[in-house]
């Protein structure tokens, strides 16, 4: 019983998660401190339900200063191609990098563009 009140709970913040993203998504480019706002909402959601965000926003965060990113507004994207195929994503707010390698171009634009 307990069990299932936690998976329902979880359920909940799965949903509130993914809203509060798509939401942050939505309202960047016209209010980039809302967003940045939204995302850090999620993020800490995320972090005391014990909850994954979900794959498609996991690299929108900047690893070394916790930042939810928007490309072209506080973080910059390149695609690279030397030794292995990965994106270079820069936070504009620490200067931290990233590099996630990607197989095929294709999924590469489905990231950076859905
Ligand atoms: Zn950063």
């Amino acid at each position: 019983m307990r069990r299932k009140a936690k998976e329902r709970e979880k359920d909940l913040a799965r949903q509130r998660i993914a809203r509060l993203l798509r939401l942050a998504d939505e309202v960047y480019p016209e209010e980039p401190k809302l967003g940045l706002q939204y995302g850090e909402l999620a993020r800490r959601l995320a972090l005391r339900t014990k909850v994954k965000i979900p794959r498609r926003w996991r690299w929108r965060y900047c690893k070394e200063c916790g930042s939810f990113l928007y490309p072209g507004i506080n973080a910059d994207v390149r695609v690279r191609s030397r030794r292995f195929p990965h994106l270079v994503i820069r936070c504009r707010i620490c200067g931290g990098i990233r590099r996630i390698p990607y197989l095929r171009e294709k999924r590469a634009r489905r990231v950076l563009h859905r």
